[in-house]
């Protein structure tokens, strides 16, 4: 058994459909994947709709969250929701919120690198993007090559768009602890997403990991492919110590990422768990 669980598309800022993420899994040999892209549950339906004979689908999304750092200052947290219901009213005023948030900080990015000189068209940028899509960097990253400014996602992330860089703007996520909530309101089960992938800001701390584990976290994806042989070891420890479900999972983004789905994966063990706890949200895994 092969299965990913984390896994974006052009419902967030992926470059499959959510039709094509499917395909894509049964094609690489998977027998089960996540669909999780940021702050929507918009490409579920469709995923559903498209599923390969034998290939199994969890509906989840990946939520963007803050903790505070109990400086006055916030780390930014990556939370995986599996097999909630998506029209919880926590969960669909949240998402609602963050989307318009979304689209107001990448508009603020856009307008600074235009006024600078830049050929983006604000505009033209949120336009181009589906109607109440999560707006995400990786979106005026491709504005970007499109335009000639760069030659890859990666190159505009390193140059311009990365987290403290030059036109970067931060976001008025949720705190981490509303989403831990939300998520189990919703019958969903919560995973902290790449605690040690440093690239989306600073590490998630051992101390935090086992705050949010009192707070009903069910589980820390420790195979990720920003995290070293150490970190996955490190995270494998503490998720055993506190009696988390460890996860593996690719965070597939198309072409937008040089990884493949299917590239880490989840133990079949751990995934029947979280089906076993998300047992009455109404919002069951399903297989084509
Ligand atoms: P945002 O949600 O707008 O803050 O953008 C974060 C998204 O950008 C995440 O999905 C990351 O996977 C992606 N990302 C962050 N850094 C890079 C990078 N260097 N190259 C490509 N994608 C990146
Ligand atoms: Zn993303
Ligand atoms: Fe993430
Ligand atoms: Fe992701």
């Amino acid at each position: 058994m092969r299965i990913d669980l984390h896994a974006h598309s052009t419902a967030s800022d992926g470059t499959d459909t959510p039709a094509e993420l499917v395909a894509t899994a049964a094609a690489s040999g998977l027998n089960a994947v996540a669909l999780t892209d940021h702050d929507t549950t918009a490409g579920w339906a469709e995923a559903v709709d498209a599923l390969p004979a034998g290939l199994r689908l969890i509906r989840g999304a990946e939520f963007s969250c803050i903790a505070s750092d109990g400086r006055g200052g916030g780390v930014s947290i990556h939370l995986l929701g599996y097999l909630f219901d998506p029209d919880a009213e926590v969960i669909t005023a949240e998402q609602a919120r963050l989307r318009d948030e979304r689209r107001t900080r990448l508009r603020a990015m856009a307008e600074r690198m235009a006024t600078d000189g830049f050929p983006v068209d604000p505009d033209v940028l949120l336009a181009g993007l589906p109607p109440d899509a999560p707006a995400g960097r990786p979106h005026l990253a491709r504005a970007l090559v499109s335009a000639g400014v760069v030659s890859s996602v990666a190159e505009a992330f390193h140059r311009f768009l990365n987290t403290g860089g030059p036109y970067y703007i931060g976001r008025a996520d949720t705190d981490v602890r509303t989403v831990i909530r939300m998520v189990r309101a919703a019958g969903g089960v919560p995973v902290l997403a790449h605690p040690a992938a440093d690239r989306c800001g600073p590490l998630v701390l051992p101390d935090l990991i086992a705050e949010l584990a009192a707070e009903g976290l069910a589980g820390v994806e420790a195979d990720h492919p920003e995290h070293t042989g150490d970190e996955r070891d490190g995270l494998r420890d503490l998720a055993t110590a506190l009696g988390l479900l460890i996860t593996g999972s690719s965070d597939y983004h198309g072409a937008n990422k040089a990884v493949l789905l299917g590239q880490e994966t989840t133990d079949p063990e751990v995934l029947e768990r979280i089906e076993e706890l998300a047992a009455r949200s109404g919002v069951p895994a399903v297989t084509g």
